[in-house]
């Protein structure tokens, strides 16, 4: 029998690794489930809800982890946590794999397999455990909605026998998995909305939810796209003529959501100072780029803001402000995982250290990092 131990996360942090519905098909699998007490808490998951779909509750985080063999987390646990598992055991969690070498040495040194969801293949096969993407897009609406309720104007327009009340003009920045529902979130609630983007493909995917697309669309942006679906870093020439081309449009919008970023390297910067003094009082910057340095130059990760009037707001985690919806797909991602380690007729673990997706996430084993983009001449790509 495998047994998964899932304790809580630390106090910034909502989210937690299992539901009761992830809990109810692991015990199906044949797996024993152990839940440190309230671990569920912050996404509403109560003790008796996860018991009734066949947890074991534990008293306490150790006590859910004796005789684990996977450890389930939503961040990268502490050595101390992780020291106590059984040898062989595995860590499957969003382990940050490019924040703090020392830690994730520190980490390895454990001994355990850690596996990174982080870093899953973006392949057809691997769809339902794409950790990024679940998130991402939770974060995009809530980015939408927050930014609604901080504005002191309607989002729709509104012809009333006293007058008109205009749009709001959203503008999204970068139209990947968080951008294309921030879109989509802006449009539902009847704003004007603009995106840009580095990729070609974004222009179809954006003009599909009835945005406007706004790009210097020169070769290199025709070349822009990686194998892997990601953006490359621009040319110091293209972010110029980018620069410009956001410059003349920002100006005019109340609402700003940037979503850009470049796997393995810190943000782009595409709001500079005088593009944000250039705003209207009252516009609204919501850079969901805060945690890799943001979009924005004057961002404060984890803070909100005020310059000239216009309010930047850097949510650190949107995704845990979500956390029901948040922390049922997160585990439903880490479901679809586990189901590739686990023999379900023998009931064991039974790891195919070859498979693409256990190569792809696999960071560090028997003591050592493994991962090709962690090791001295890696790309973190
Ligand atoms: P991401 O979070 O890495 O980046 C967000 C967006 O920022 C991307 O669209 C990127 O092109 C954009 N960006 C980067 N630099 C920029 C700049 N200077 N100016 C403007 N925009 C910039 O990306 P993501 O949300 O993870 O999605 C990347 C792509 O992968 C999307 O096309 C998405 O649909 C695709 N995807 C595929 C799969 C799959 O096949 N399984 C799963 C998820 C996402």
């Amino acid at each position: 029998m495998v047994t998964i131990a899932v304790t809580a996360e630390g106090t910034d942090e909502p989210r937690v690794a299992v539901s009761p519905e992830t809990v109810k098909k692991l015990v199906g699998l044949g797996a024993k489930v152990k839940v440190e007490t309230g671990a569920g808490l912050r996404s509403r998951f109560s003790d008796a809800m996860l018991k009734a779909q066949g947890a074991e509750i534990a008293p306490s985080a150790a006590e859910a982890r004796r005789d684990a063999d996977i450890l389930l987390k939503v961040r990268r646990p502490a050595p101390e946590e992780v020291k106590d598992l059984k040898p062989g055991s595995l860590v499957v969690a969003m382990l940050d794999p490019y924040g703090d070498r020392a830690g994730l040495e520190a980490l390895a040194a454990t001994n355990a397999a850690l596996f990174s969801m982080e870093l899953m293949p973006r392949i057809t096969r691997a769809q339902s455990m794409d950790v990024l993407s679940s998130q991402a897009n939770l974060a995009g609406y809530k980015a939408v909605v927050d930014a609604a309720a901080l504005f002191e104007q309607a989002m729709p327009m509104m012809m009333t026998a006293a007058g008109t009340v205009p749009a709001a003009k959203v503008f999204i920045m970068g139209a990947g998995v968080a951008g294309l529902q921030a879109i989509a979130t802006a449009r539902r609630l009847g704003a004007q909305v603009t995106a840009t983007d580095v990729r070609p493909a974004a222009k179809e995917q954006v003009a599909s939810l009835g945005a406007k697309f706004i790009a210097v669309e020169d070769e290199e942006f025709r070349q822009a796209q990686t194998a892997a679906g990601y953006a490359k870093p621009m040319s110091v020439e293209y972010q110029e003529k980018q620069a410009a081309l956001i410059a003349s449009h920002i100006k005019n919008q109340d609402i700003v959501v940037t979503t850009a970023l470049i796997p393995g390297r810190p943000a782009p910067r595409l709001i500079s100072r005088p593009m944000v003094e250039s705003m209207k009082p009252g516009a609204i910057i919501v850079d969901l780029a805060a945690e890799r340095g943001g979009n924005c130059e004057l961002t404060q990760p984890g803070r909100t803001i005020e310059h000239n009037g216009v309010r930047i707001f850097g949510p650190l985690n949107l995704a845990g402000a979500v956390a029901v919806n948040a922390s049922s797909l997160y585990a439903k991602n880490l479901l679809a995982f586990l189901g590739i380690l686990i023999d379900k007729d023998k009931k064991t673990l039974d790891i195919d250290w070859d498979d693409e997706i256990v190569k792809g996430t696999l960071i560090a084993k028997d003591g050592k990092l493994v991962h090709p983009s962690l090791q001295p001449q890696g790309a973190a790509s």
